[in-house]
Order: structure tokens, then C-alpha cells, then sequence
């Protein structure tokens, strides 16, 4: 592990398993936020999870992608304690899925136009009017399910930049949404800030459950995911081989 200066406001990064993860809270994401959108250009916010820094330890165009990022936030409990464990604790765990109800206030609040793409057809919808009925002053760009399938992408840049999109949830699931971005954020002149989001949309609308707090706060919640999605056990092996590789490569 190395400890770096991020160029931006002298932020603290850790490099975990050659995987950057940002020290942030909350707060500091959403003036982040703030600062990137007065920035007349695309920067990428990952939402990092023991699962990507697994990944990217095989896919070469994922670890780049994570490298090459505005801000990794530190989302999965599996980073704080392994930043705990490597004596550079993490001051929290940033979930993605309760960032977008922050970012989603912040566009209300500002005027930014924000677009929702990715997710089950009709999610991205119902997840507009659920933000839309807490904030009622935020303007929906766009939604749009869609495809991370390459034949789509013209289409999709299109309609993003018919929008006038400001800000950018793509929830297509890692590694797909964050190379998604990474490939078109060239091409997306009004986008000043685009977040993967994983399935966040799901839960917002209901589709899928969080954890109870109380779980939340006991850091299980990957275990409370285990029991009502089982079919993700593969996937979710990346969680004791992130812990072994930690205790043993670092
Ligand atoms: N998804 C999609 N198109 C795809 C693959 C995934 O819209 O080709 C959506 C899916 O409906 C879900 C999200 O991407 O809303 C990924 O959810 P998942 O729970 O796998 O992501 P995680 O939160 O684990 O990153």
C-alpha cells in the first residue's frame, strides 16, 4: 500500500492491492461534487468495493479506468478494514446507494440537470419520479435503460447530449458502467460529473432491499445481500480473497 497526494484539494488516497481508493466522508464527496461541476469538464466518480479492487487485479482496462478517475469513493465495508488493517484508516464507508439520494438534493439545489441511464427498463423512471417527489425542483434530463453493449453507444451519447445532461447516473454494474464512462467522457460536453451507480437504482425504487441500519452499522451488509440475492456467492467470493490478499500481499 502507498499513500499518495491527489491532486485535488490535497486529498488523501490509499493504493490498496494497486487500486486507488480516496480518503472521503460523506461531506467531502459532495464538495467534491461541487467543485467538479464548476469544471467544464467530465470527471469520473467509482464507487470502489473489495469486488473492484479484485477485478482490477485481472482486468488490466478496469484498473486503468480506476486509476484514471476524479474520486474512488470507498464503498464496501471490506476497504475500511482493510484500511485499518494496513494502520491508514478510511475515515467512513461512502455507499454509492445512499449517495445518489445526496447528489440527487445537490442537482435540486443547484439546477443541475441530471440523467439517469442503466437498469432494468422502467427502474430509471421510477426512480426519477421518487427523487422528483422528495425534491421538486429537481429537472430530470433524461432516463434511459439501455445497453452497455458497444452497438449501442452512439445512440445513447446522443440522447445524453440532446438532454443537456449536467450529471450522469449509469447503473450498468462494475466493471461495465465505469468503462462505459471512461470510453465517452470525450463525448459528453454538458456531463461535468458521471457516477457507476450499480444497482442503487433498484434500491431507491424498491425493487431491491438494503439491510436494516442496525446491520448497516454491524458492517454486514454484504452478508444481508448473500442471503436475498444467494446467486451472487460467486461474485462474492472477491470478499475473502480481497481479505487474503490484503493480509498477505500488502
Ligand atoms: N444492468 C443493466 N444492464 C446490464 C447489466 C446490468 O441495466 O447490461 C443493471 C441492473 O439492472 C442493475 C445494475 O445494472 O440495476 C447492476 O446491479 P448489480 O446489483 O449487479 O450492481 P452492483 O450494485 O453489485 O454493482
Amino acid at each position: 500500500m502507498t499513500t499518495n497526494q491527489s491532486p485535488i484539494s490535497n486529498l488523501q488516497s490509499l493504493t490498496i492491492l494497486n487500486t486507488p481508493v480516496h480518503a472521503v466522508t460523506v461531506a467531502d464527496t459532495l464538495s467534491l461534487t461541487r467543485q467538479f461541476m464548476a469544471e467544464p469538464r467530465l470527471h469520473q466518480i467509482c464507487t470502489t468495493n473489495p469486488e473492484f479492487v479484485m477485478t482490477a487485479q485481472k482486468d488490466e482496462d478496469f484498473r486503468r479506468v480506476l486509476h484514471e478517475a476524479d474520486l474512488c469513493i470507498p464503498d464496501g465495508i471490506g476497504l475500511v478494514w482493510a484500511s485499518r488493517w494496513l494502520r491508514k484508516p478510511l475515515p467512513q464507508r461512502v455507499p454509492g446507494s445512499e449517495l445518489v439520494y445526496h447528489l440527487a438534493k445537490l442537482c435540486a439545489q443547484e439546477g443541475w440537470r441530471l440523467f439517469l441511464l442503466g437498469a432494468a427498463p422502467g427502474v430509471a423512471e421510477t426512480a426519477a419520479a421518487i427523487f422528483q417527489k422528495k425534491h421538486p425542483r429537481l429537472v430530470i434530463a433524461g432516463t434511459y435503460a439501455g445497453s452497455p453493449n458497444p452497438a449501442e453507444n452512439a445512440a445513447i451519447v446522443r440522447r445524453i447530449n440532446d438532454s443537456r445532461a449536467d450529471m450522469l447516473f449509469v447503473a450498468y454494474g462494475a466493471p461495465k458502467q465505469d468503462k462505459w464512462i471512461a470510453r465517452n467522457r470525450d463525448a459528453l460536453p454538458t456531463v461535468r460529473v458521471a457516477i457507476g451507480i450499480g444497482g442503487s437504482l433498484d434500491f431507491v425504487t424498491g425493487k431491491a432491499m438494503r439491510a436494516p441500519r442496525w446491520v448497516q452499522n454491524l458492517g454486514l451488509e454484504w452478508l444481508h445481500r448473500l442471503i436475498k440475492e444467494p446467486w451472487r456467492w460467486r461474485r462474492m467470493l472477491a470478499l475473502p480473497r480481497f481479505a487474503l490478499a490484503v493480509m498477505t500481499k500488502t
